[in-house]
C-alpha cells in the first residue's frame, strides 16, 4: 500500500462501517454529518477515493498524479497535521518522476532513415527491367506478394541486387527497412531497424477489431498484419500495439523460437492463435501460398483463443505434433 493510502486510512475517524463493495463508511468531516454517509475506497493499484454522500464532497489521488487542492482539504478535514501532508505531496511528486521516467523508456521515437542507395519502387524498374530484377520478382509471385501488397524497393547495387527492400513506415515516414535475399545468399535479411519497432503498424485501420501479429514481415504483408521481426516482444512493441486499442492476436511461427513468443504474448495478456494448419506450414506466408488470402485469415480468426489455460495445452501440442526443430 502507498504511504498516501496508508495514512489516510489510519486518519480516518474510529467509528466505521465496512460495505461488501470495499467502501469505508464514516460520519463525513466534510458538512458535520451524523448518519455515515462519507464513504472511502482503496481501488486497484493503490488509487483512493472520498465520497461524501451527503454534500456530494468528492476527493480522490492515484500514483502519477500530484495532490489536488480537494485532496488537501479532505487532510486537513481528517486533522492530518500539516508536516505530514507535506510529505505526502514529496511522496506523489516521487512516484509522480518515477511512473514518468518508465513511461519515457517505453514509449519508443523513430527517426527518419535512408533506403540503400539508388533503390526504388520496383513498379519503377518494370518498364524497362534489369536481368538482376527478374528473380526478386520471381521470388514475389512465389510467395503470393503482389505490387500492390506493400510499396516493395528494390536497388541494383552490389551487395542489395538479390534482394526485395521492404521499407518499413511510422506515420508515413521511412524509418528503417529490411533487405530479404531472394536466393540462398546469406545473412538472409539485411536490416536497418530501429529498437522496439512493429512493422505496418501504419496500415492497421481496417475494421478488424484485433490486431494480428507475426514474426517475419512477409508473414504480415500476405495477410495486411504487424510483424515483430523476430520471436521476442519487447515491451515497446506491446506499448505501441496496445495503442491501437484493438485485441492483440498472436501468430507464431511453427518452430523452435515459437513457444517462447507464446509465453511472452500471455505475459502481455495477448491473445494467440495457433490454426490447425495443412502438413507442412510453418508460417502465415506458407499458409497464403498454400490455402489463400481468405482461407488463412478464417483459420487464424477461428483459432483466436484468449484463455491461458486453452493457449498453453494448445501450444503443448500445437509445436509438438509438428516435430519441430
Ligand atoms: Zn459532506
Amino acid at each position: 500500500m502507498s504511504l498516501i493510502a496508508a495514512t489516510l486510512l489510519s486518519f480516518l475517524p474510529a467509528k466505521r462501517k465496512h460495505t461488501p463493495s470495499g467502501w469505508i463508511g464514516f460520519n463525513a468531516p466534510c458538512c458535520g454529518d451524523k448518519r455515515q454517509r462519507g464513504g472511502f475506497i482503496q481501488n486497484a493499484g493503490d488509487a483512493v477515493s472520498y465520497h461524501c454522500f451527503n454534500c456530494g464532497f468528492k476527493a480522490s489521488w492515484q500514483p502519477g498524479r500530484t495532490i489536488s487542492a480537494k485532496m488537501n482539504k479532505l487532510m486537513r478535514l481528517l486533522n492530518i497535521p500539516d508536516d505530514i501532508i507535506n510529505q505526502l505531496r514529496l511522496e506523489a511528486l516521487r512516484l509522480n518522476d518515477n511512473s514518468n521516467a518508465e513511461v519515457r523508456q517505453i514509449i519508443p521515437k523513430f527517426d527518419a532513415r535512408e533506403l540503400p542507395p539508388e533503390s526504388d519502387l520496383i513498379a519503377n524498374f518494370l518498364n524497362n527491367p534489369p536481368e538482376k530484377l527478374m528473380p526478386v520478382v520471381e521470388y514475389l509471385v512465389g510467395r503470393k506478394l503482389y505490387l500492390e501488397d506493400y510499396p516493395f524497393y528494390w536497388t541494383p547495387k552490389i551487395g542489395f541486387s538479390n534482394r526485395v527492400i521492404i521499407p518499413f513506415y511510422k506515420d508515413g515516414v521511412i524509418v528503417g527497412y529490411t533487405a530479404r535475399s531472394v536466393n540462398d545468399v546469406k545473412p538472409k535479411y539485411i536490416s536497418e531497424q530501429q529498437p522496439g519497432y512493429v512493422f505496418n503498424l501504419d496500415r492497421q485501420t481496417y475494421d478488424r477489431n484485433f490486431v494480428i501479429v507475426c514474426e517475419g514481415p512477409i508473414d504480415a504483408i500476405s495477410i495486411d498484419a504487424t510483424a515483430l521481426m523476430g520471436a521476442e516482444i519487447k515491451d515497446s512493441q506491446n506499448w505501441l500495439l496496445r495503442q491501437l486499442n484493438k485485441e492483440i492476436v498472436l501468430v507464431p511461427d511453427r518452430d523452435h523460437e515459437g513457444p517462447r513468443c507464446v509465453e511472452q504474448a500471455l505475459e502481455y495478456g495477448w491473445s494467440v492463435s495457433m490454426p490447425d494448419w495443412p502438413e507442412g506450414i510453418k508460417d502465415v506466408n506458407d499458409a497464403v501460398i498454400k490455402l489463400g488470402r481468405l482461407a488463412t485469415l478464417y483459420l487464424i480468426t477461428s483459432a483466436k483463443e484468449s484463455n491461458s489455460l486453452k493457449i498453453q495445452l494448445k501450444a503443448k501440442k500445437w509445436f509438438k505434433e509438428e516435430n519441430v526443430t
